[in-house]
């Protein structure tokens, strides 16, 4: 049984809080392995060594941290086969995307590399007679991440690359579900020159996140997770004087107009709704079907579906692997019990019709949903993929607009008018044109709308660096001494 504790300045240390929870092979349904919950203590002594390293590393200059990332970069390409078994072990999700996922957060640690340019400020010359003005960015200090099962590798690399990059020192409370990947990526850290105390790992559960919430030392908060957490951690860290952003939950539509290719629109749903048992917070989970294609579109989407191949992460051929842990399959399996009783319509069930030992539940298909049932209105977060009904583009618009959740969304048509009408009137944060998971790449930057976002800054990307680091203008001159006089008059540029 692996027992998996904290990294805090530049090496594991042992919990003494004496509360652990189980982690398990969702594949297997065993328990694999029990995650340290830190002490408010502990959560101390990592904010400790955090603190302490942050004078030497905000004064490291931006090549040398440059440098250190682009070793970090070199790691984690290395080592992505590792990071992706490590985490197919403990998330269950099939290889290859877990293979995706690291790649994808790569793309993160590539964009830190520019931190130089980045970091540039504007600068005036002669902004009143003799006087310069200029603008320079500089880290907030200690800065914490607080991360989702689902992305145990992606969204951590979403926070600290860039935090890092702009001089602050982090310190991350990983999922107590699929802990293991922030300590490989602490040691690949260590491994590229990141100094001891830069970065550092609590595990830990709502005692660890309270703490972080409070810590006087702790300046700014990223958090990914579910709407309720996410609205707590932002309501909290900003009564506390923190800057947080705060990242919810999802519930992505994808409307499919009249003219899209039902063939392409069928393809990109099965990848979109499925991929990842769904646990995805960019899944499609709701399929707006135009009335006139909508017979052939749900034909085309439940024919696909026995072709995609259930079964353990770590097997070659597996697509789609099993869910998190036993409760959340119960309660996926819990939503697809209640849909027809709501009057919906089960056109693939996909529940086990016997007990498995491994947590899995197949893609299922539920057509006839409204807003107002159990299905559409929460969101499931698995292979369930829903199926409405609309009356052409206003009525999909208006659905989707009228949903609280709003972090992605995409649009199947070969009408390039309606597709541009679409991105300028649809209210959610990342929009697809015949794209089903819009995540934007690293050099823009990723947020949703409504009660999927908490807070004022979207994550990575230029965003992410805004957030990272605060604003400070300098008004700068060098007069000739012997010209000095007194003058009480409010200084004036003209
Ligand atoms: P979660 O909200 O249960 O947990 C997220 C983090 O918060 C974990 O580190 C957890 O330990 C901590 N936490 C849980 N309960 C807490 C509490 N009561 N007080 C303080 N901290 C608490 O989310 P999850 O189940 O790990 O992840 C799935 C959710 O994350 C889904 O809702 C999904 O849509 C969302 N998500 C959103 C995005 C996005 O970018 N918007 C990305 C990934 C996941």
């Amino acid at each position: 049984m692996n027992s998996i504790q904290h990294w805090i300045d530049g090496k594991i240390v042992e919990s003494t809080s004496g509360r652990t929870a189980p982690v398990y092979n969702p594949a297997l349904g065993e328990q694999t392995g029990a995650v340290a919950l830190a002490s408010v203590g502990e959560v101390d002594t990592a904010v400790a060594a955090a603190a302490a390293a942050l004078p030497a590393w905000r004064a490291t200059s931006l090549s040398k941290r440059a440098e250190i990332l682009f070793r970090m970069r070199e790691l984690v390409d290395a080592n992505r086969k590792e990071i992706a078994t490590l985490l197919t072990s403990e998330h269950g999700k099939v290889l290859s995307d877990a293979m995706g996922e690291v790649a994808r957060g790569l793309e993160n640690i590539e964009f830190a590399c520019g931190v130089p340019h980045l970091l540039k400020g504007g600068f005036s010359e002669q902004a009143a007679t003799g006087v310069d003005v200029y603008s320079i960015r500089q880290p907030l200090g200690v800065v914490a991440g607080i991360t989702p099962f689902n992305f145990p590798a992606m969204v951590p690399m979403w926070m600290f690359a860039n935090a890092l990059a702009c001089g602050n020192t982090f310190v991350l409370k990983p999922s107590e579900k699929d802990p293991s990947v922030a300590l490989f990526l602490a040691e690949l850290l260590a491994q590229a020159g990141l100094p001891a105390g830069c970065f550092n790992v609590v595990q830990g559960d709502k005692v660890a996140v309270d703490r972080l919430l409070e810590h006087p030392d702790v300046k700014a908060v990223s958090f990914v997770g579910s709407t309720p957490i996410a609205k707590y951690i932002y309501e909290t860290g900003t009564a506390n004087g923190k800057r947080v952003q705060a990242l919810g939950g999802a519930k992505n539509h994808m409307l499919v107009l009249a003219d899209a290719d039902l063939d392409m629109a069928a393809d990109a749903a099965i990848g979109a709704a499925y991929g990842s048992a769904g646990e995805r917070c960019m899944a499609i989970s709701v399929v707006l079907a135009s009335d006139a294609i909508a017979d052939d579109l749900v034909a085309k989407i439940a024919e696909r579906i026995p072709a995609v191949k259930v079964g353990p992460g770590n097997q070659p051929d597996s697509e789609m692997g099993p869910l998190i842990t036993a409760e959340h399959r119960d309660k996926v399996a819990g939503y697809i019990d209640g849909a027809p009783a709501e009057g919906a319509t089960i056109v693939v069930d996909g529940r086990p019709s016997q007990a498995t030992d491994g947590f899995f539940i197949n893609p299922t298909l539920i057509d006839n949903v409204r807003p107002g049932m159990a299905c559409y209105d929460h969101e499931i977060f698995g292979p369930v993929l829903a199926i409405m009904r609309v009356h052409g583009y206003e009525d999909g618009v208006a659905t989707i607009n009228a949903n609280p959740f709003a972090n992605g969304t995409a649009i199947f048509t070969r009408d390039g008018g309606a597709a541009r009408q679409f991105q300028f009137d649809i209210e959610v944060g990342m929009v697809g044109i015949n794209v089903p998971i819009p995540v934007p790449v690293s050099y823009y930057s990723f947020g949703g709308w409504k009660a999927s976002l908490f807070g004022d800054t979207h994550m990575y990307g230029p965003e992410g660096i805004n957030f990272y680091t605060r604003g400070k203008v300098v008004t700068s001159r060098w007069p000739d001494p012997a010209k000095s006089t007194v003058d009480l008059g409010f200084p004036e540029t003209r």
